[in-house]
This record gives C-alpha cells, sequence and structure tokens, in this order.
C-alpha cells in the first residue's frame, strides 16, 4: 500500500460506476434481444413460405389427378365410339346386344369419371384459393420483415453508438478508482448480472432483500472498508 485509500470517496465512485454499469448491460441486452427478434420473424416467414409451398403442391397433385381422369375419359369415349361404329356390322341380335351392354358398361364407367373430375374441379377450387390467401400472407409477412429489418438495423445503430459513449464514460471514471478496488467491484459486477454496489434500505440489502445484522450495518455506517453482503456478496452502502 503506498497511499492510504479513502473509502469513502471510493464508495462514491463505485456507485456511480454502478450507475454507469447498469446502462452498459442494460444496452448490451438490448443489443443482444435484436439478433432474437430478427430470427423469430424470419421463422415466421420461413413458416409462411413452406404454407404456401404446401398449397402450390396440393393443387398441382389435383391438376395431375384432373388430367388422368380426362385421359381416361377420353379412353372410354374412343371406345364407345369404336363399338358404335362396329355394331352395324354385327349379324345377330345376341352379338347386337351384347355389344350394347359392354357401351352401356363404358358409359357407366364414363359418368362416373365425370362425376370424379367435377370434385376434383371443386377440390382445385378450394386449393386455389387456398393458394391466393398464402400468397397474401407471404406478401404481408414479407412486406413486415423488410419494416423489420430496417428498424432493428436502426435500433442497432442508435444503441451501439450510445453503447460506445456510455463505455468512454466508464473509463474516464474507472481510472479514478482505486485498482484494488477497482479490481474487487469488477469481480463482483460480472458474477452478480451487473449489479455488484447496492444500497442498504430498511435494514435489508437492495441486491438480495436479506435483513442485515445491525453489526453489518454499523460497519457499512463507518465507511472504513468494502462491506460485502453476507448472503449475496455484493457491496453495500447507505444511501444519503
Ligand atoms: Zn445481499
Amino acid at each position: 500500500m503506498t497511499e492510504k485509500v479513502n473509502l469513502e470517496e471510493q464508495i462514491k465512485l463505485l456507485i456511480e460506476l454502478q450507475g454507469i454499469d447498469t446502462r452498459i448491460f442494460k444496452l448490451q441486452d438490448d443489443l443482444d434481444q435484436i439478433p432474437v427478434d430478427i430470427q423469430k420473424i424470419e421463422d415466421e416467414f420461413t413458416q409462411v413460405t413452406a404454407d404456401l409451398k404446401r398449397a402450390e403442391d396440393g393443387l398441382k397433385v389435383l391438376q395431375l389427378k384432373r388430367k388422368e381422369k380426362e385421359m381416361d375419359l377420353n379412353t372410354k369415349e374412343d371406345s364407345i365410339k369404336k363399338l358404335q361404329g362396329q355394331l352395324y356390322q354385327l349379324k345377330t341380335n345376341k352379338e347386337y346386344s351384347t355389344m350394347q351392354e359392354e357401351i352401356n358398361r363404358i358409359k357407366a364407367d364414363g359418368s362416373l369419371i365425370e362425376d370424379d373430375i367435377i370434385k376434383i374441379l371443386d377440390q382445385m377450387d378450394a386449393q386455389s384459393q387456398e393458394v391466393a390467401k398464402e400468397k397474401e400472407l407471404l406478401k404481408a409477412e414479407d412486406a413486415k420483415f423488410s419494416a423489420m429489418k430496417k428498424d432493428k438495423g436502426e435500433e442497432s445503430k442508435k444503441l451501439e453508438t450510445e453503447l460506445q459513449g456510455v463505455k468512454a464514460q466508464r473509463a474516464e471514471l474507472a481510472a479514478k478508482v482505486d485498482k484494488t478496488v477497482l479490481f474487487k467491484y469488477e469481480k463482483i459486477v460480472n458474477n452478480k448480472d451487473g449489479l455488484a454496489v447496492v444500497p442498504v434500505v430498511n435494514d435489508s440489502c437492495q441486491g438480495c432483500f436479506q435483513v442485515l445484522p445491525p453489526q453489518v450495518i454499523n460497519l457499512v455506517n463507518i465507511k472504513s472498508d468494502i462491506i460485502l453482503c453476507e448472503n449475496c456478496s455484493r457491496i453495500l452502502y447507505i444511501e444519503e
């Protein structure tokens, strides 16, 4: 020890330093939150993009189904035409009625396929509406995402500038604090989520809110040493 450190003065400096560090921790927290917020919106955007893709794929499947059914129907119609052409070449009534039955059977199949096609067309209508809805959602989400990214970018710049300013203030103030005292303070501030110096209010530590024994409060009042809370190990002071 080269010179006697004025503890009362040092504690005043620490209280001031705590004020600055509280701001730094808050600014850093706000900055750290920005990429988290952006990721959240990005995830929503990805989700809506996937929903649109699913709706479009569903529509494609229906289009294929419709094409298949239409080809099926064409084949049936061709068969009917072919059989109808052959009807008049037949020699006996029996042959004729057998072929007529065959034609009727194919016609019945064809009308079932037509029913299917109508069902598919209805489904396609509903699916097209779903696609349109998802496209609108994606458009809105896209606009929201772009605006939010821009806002967050500006917010980040603002916070960053403020943080640099506060850090410069901190460096200036920290230079005035005794090295040993500063070392002690910084160890606590880093271990205790940014809160190292706390007042005693109504006989309780404002870091952990435990009631302090009278002898500890006495020591804090005397201001001849740095007194830590026995419970949370933070530096205690009495508010003036
Ligand atoms: Zn405490």
